[in-house]
Parts: structure tokens; C-alpha cells; sequence
């Protein structure tokens, strides 16, 4: 029998350790913790890899989505529409730049869906903030379509789809900004928080790097009330040095989904998310493989006892099942969903074997 955990904490570190203290060691001798060169380097090399105007490293993801909200002058008596089917943290945010979260619904591949969008419109809204979850990008036409038809903007929850592609733009790309997550389970992840802001509008960039140190200018003076939301240098290092061979990990998450349609393809019980070949005007990067399976719990129990561990996002709930967040949703695809939806191990340091022996298993209980 096999051990395969969710999640291999160790092994983010372990694959490369030499050469993460390496760096970690240069930089504390120079004694540069707070925005020093490698933070400079990693937002070059950021924008670099996105082909943007402007990076800023920040504190965490969700920072990132509250500044790039605030930057973008959501606030106070704004309604910003949101899937339900996301973290929290996306809604949070919303909250916490003064704005009303207003939950739509997703569709089959999980991400926002459009209809549920328009029927959530009314004068107050004034953004939409798709959650490209899972590593998928939305298809981001209509959203655009309807934006510019409603005079809305966007404002990009991507920190699930660093790379991520749709039509060959990437994920955070298509709005006012889209923000990142480098906590250290996601596709890009650092050793503790961290997370980026992008844009390509320099009102926007100007407000981010005001707003991330405390509101001071280049002059010293103090310009607005800030929050202190920097990425720390040695994450921003460590970072550097993932980016590099960023690339070979998308691409092992993309052959182990490609495992995984090959073995469960036929397997009637389950919806797969798409595959990498699905659709050419998609890019997927899977921080995350979800499924909704027929009898997910036992489903869940058989692969536990198998040595598999999964989990459910959220833990089985999406935000407006929160109870005590206030929030509804009329979300039917969403209600239907939680009822089956879990996540399969996807991460670097599952081998091709592991998910044919996963796959075996899931075989196994449906009587395939
Ligand atoms: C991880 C995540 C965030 C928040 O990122 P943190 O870095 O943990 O603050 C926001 N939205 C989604 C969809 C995420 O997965």
C-alpha cells in the first residue's frame, strides 16, 4: 500500500534545500529583509513572465485583492459580484475595501458563471472579480463583454492561476489588476505568506506602491493612509529562484492531469475537470485537481484506506453556506456541487505511478 498525502509540505523545500538556504544565507548577511533587490528582481522577473507594466510583492494574497479593490476606488455603497464557489478571502477583501460581495454561481468547470453574473447587476455594481480557480482562466469574452456593456470593471481573483491562459492572455491580465497568492501550497509557493498585485494601468501601480508601505511617497512623506502589506526579501529570494524553473512545474501538473483523464476518463460517477487538451483556447495549470464525484464521502473513505489522502475546498462549503456571513446566493449549480465536489492529490511531488495507483483505487470502488 501506497502513502500519498494531500499535500507534501516538506518537499516544496526539500527538492532544491541547498540552494534555498544558499540564497537565504546571501541575503541575511547583507542584512536585507524589507524591500530590497530580490523583492526589485522577483517584480522584473514577475513582469517579465506576464509580460506586464507593473509587479508589487506583498504581504499575501489577500492583501493583494484588498489594495488592488482599493486601488481601483472600490469602496463604500459598491456591489462587486463574486462566485461563491471560491476562498474567502476573495469576499473578504471585498468587504474589507468598504464594498458588498454579491455571490454568483459557477458552472461545470467550477468557475463563475456569466448568466448568474447579469442576473446580479443592478446600478450599485460596480465590479466583477472572476476567481480563476484551480488553475483555469475563465472564458473570459463574455465577462469582458458584459463589463464593458454595464461599464464595470475588473478586478482579477488569480491567485489559484499563476500562468494560467485563456486565448493566450494570462490569468490577472484581463481587468484593472489581478492579484496573486504565494502561500505554499499554491502553484508558485514561498515558505510562509506572500503575494503580488498586477497591472498595467499606472494610476493603479502608483496607488499599489502607495498603499503597500504605509502610504509614503518617494519623497518620504507620507501621501495617504497605507497598510504595512510588503513582501518580505527573503520570500521575494526564495521566489526568484522558484520562478526559474516555474515552467517544469506547471508542466508536471499538466502530464499528471493528463494521467488522470487517461485512467478516469470512462468512468461515468465522476466529472473530471478539463483536461489539458480539452480546449486550445485554454491553458490550464491545475493548482488543484477537482472533482465531483457519486458518494463522494465513501468515495473519500475508500481512498483514505487506501493511503490516499484528499480534501474538500473550503471544507464542503462555499461562502454563502457560511451561515454566519449573512450572505445568499441563488447559486443551483453551486448547491448541487458541494454535495460532490473534493480535490485528488495534484502537486510536484506526485509521481505518474501515484496516480495510476489513485486512479486504481477510485477504479476499484466504482466496480470499473
Ligand atoms: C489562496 C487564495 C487567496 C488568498 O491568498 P492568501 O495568500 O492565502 O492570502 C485568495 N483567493 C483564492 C481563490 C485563493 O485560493
Amino acid at each position: 500500500m501506497r502513502n500519498i498525502p494531500f499535500f507534501n509540505y516538506p518537499h516544496i523545500f526539500c527538492e532544491h534545500d541547498e540552494a534555498y538556504c544558499k540564497a537565504l544565507t546571501e541575503t541575511c548577511r547583507r542584512g536585507a529583509y524589507i524591500m530590497q533587490q530580490e523583492l526589485a528582481e522577483f517584480e522584473a522577473a514577475l513582469r517579465g513572465y506576464l509580460g506586464v507594466q507593473h509587479a508589487f510583492g506583498c504581504a499575501d494574497g489577500t492583501m493583494a485583492l484588498i489594495m488592488s479593490l482599493k486601488a481601483a476606488g472600490i469602496g463604500p455603497g459598491d456591489e462587486v459580484v463574486v462566485p461563491s464557489h471560491t476562498f474567502v478571502a476573495s469576499a473578504a477583501a471585498i468587504h474589507h475595501a468598504g464594498a458588498t460581495p454579491v455571490l454568483a454561481d459557477c458552472g461545470r468547470d467550477h468557475l463563475i458563471d456569466v448568466g448568474s453574473v447579469k442576473r446580479l447587476i443592478t446600478p450599485k455594481t460596480k465590479a466583477i472579480m472572476p476567481v480563476q480557480l484551480n488553475g483555469r482562466t475563465a472564458n473570459m469574452d463574455p465577462i469582458m463583454s458584459l463589463a464593458t456593456e454595464y461599464g464595470l470593471l475588473i478586478v482579477e481573483d488569480s491567485c489559484q492561476a499563476l500562468g494560467s491562459k485563456f486565448r493566450e492572455r494570462f490569468a490577472g491580465t484581463f481587468g484593472l489588476a489581478g492579484a496573486f497568492s504565494f502561500y505554499p501550497s499554491k502553484t508558485l509557493g514561498c515558505f510562509g505568506d506572500g503575494g503580488a498585485v498586477i497591472t498595467n494601468d499606472d494610476a493603479v501601480a502608483e496607488q499599489i506602491r502607495l498603499l503597500r508601505d504605509h502610504g509614503r511617497g518617494p519623497d518620504g512623506k507620507v501621501w495617504m493612509f497605507g497598510f504595512n502589506s510588503r513582501l518580505d526579501n527573503i520570500q521575494a529570494g526564495i521566489l526568484n529562484l522558484k520562478l526559474k524553473r516555474y515552467h517544469e512545474a506547471v508542466r508536471t501538473r499538466r502530464s499528471l492531469a493528463r494521467r488522470y483523464h487517461e485512467h478516469l476518463g470512462d468512468v461515468g460517477q465522476v466529472l473530471l475537470p478539463p483536461g489539458p487538451e480539452a480546449d486550445p483556447q485554454h491553458f490550464d495549470i491545475y493548482q488543484n485537481f477537482e472533482i465531483e464525484a457519486e458518494r463522494r464521502d465513501d468515495l473519500r473513505a475508500h481512498l483514505d484506506k487506501d493511503g490516499v489522502k484528499t480534501i474538500i475546498q473550503w471544507g464542503g462549503f462555499t461562502i454563502h453556506q457560511f451561515e454566519k456571513l449573512g450572505l445568499r446566493a441563488d447559486a443551483p449549480y453551486t448547491e448541487e456541487m458541494t454535495k460532490r465536489f473534493m480535490l485528488l492529490p495534484m502537486n510536484t511531488a506526485l509521481s505518474l505511478d501515484d496516480v495510476d495507483y489513485i486512479c486504481g483505487s477510485i477504479r476499484q470502488f466504482y466496480g470499473k
